[in-house]
């Protein structure tokens, strides 16, 4: 995996604002905040998308997710937040080590989204589903 920004501040290259740290996880301050609050979760194993990530690592961000949800918007004061998880360019990941943001939301504040939902095709999903989870 390339050498990414995340991988400075897990070797205490590049300062931030730690909010939680244990063996597998650290969480921090964003540098670019969409709104007051917004953190950063990552895996120390350096996987840059989420399918690459270990069973492992995968497991130890998921228990640590929502007590950072909740420590946020008990500090925000926030009722709201989005968790946005980026893989890939074309789907806005910037920062190539997997990474899940907590954004509260609070007015015009926070995350935008654009949501062009289509319908759900029968036949389609049904091959779809098997697919997947042939793949699985
Ligand atoms: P993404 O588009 O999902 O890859 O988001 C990467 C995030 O990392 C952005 O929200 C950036 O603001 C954030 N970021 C980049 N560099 C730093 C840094 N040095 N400290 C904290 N956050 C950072």
């Amino acid at each position: 995996m390339p050498e990414t920004i995340f991988s400075k501040i897990l070797r205490g290259e590049v300062p931030c604002h730690t909010v939680f740290e244990d063996d597998r996880v650290l969480a921090f301050l964003d540098i670019f905040p969409l709104a007051p609050g917004h953190t950063l979760v990552i895996p120390k194993e350096p996987a840059a998308t989420l399918d690459a990530l270990s069973d492992e690592s995968a497991a130890a961000v998921g228990r640590v997710l929502p007590r950072v949800c909740r420590a946020v918007m008990k500090a925000t004061g926030a009722s709201a937040y989005n968790v946005l998880q980026n893989n890939g360019p074309d789907a806005h990941q910037a920062v190539f080590h997997v990474h899940f943001h907590v954004i509260p939301k609070s007015g015009a504040g926070g995350l935008g989204i654009v949501w062009n939902a289509g319908r759900l095709d029968p036949a389609g999903a049904s091959s779809m589903a098997r697919a997947i989870a042939s793949a699985l």
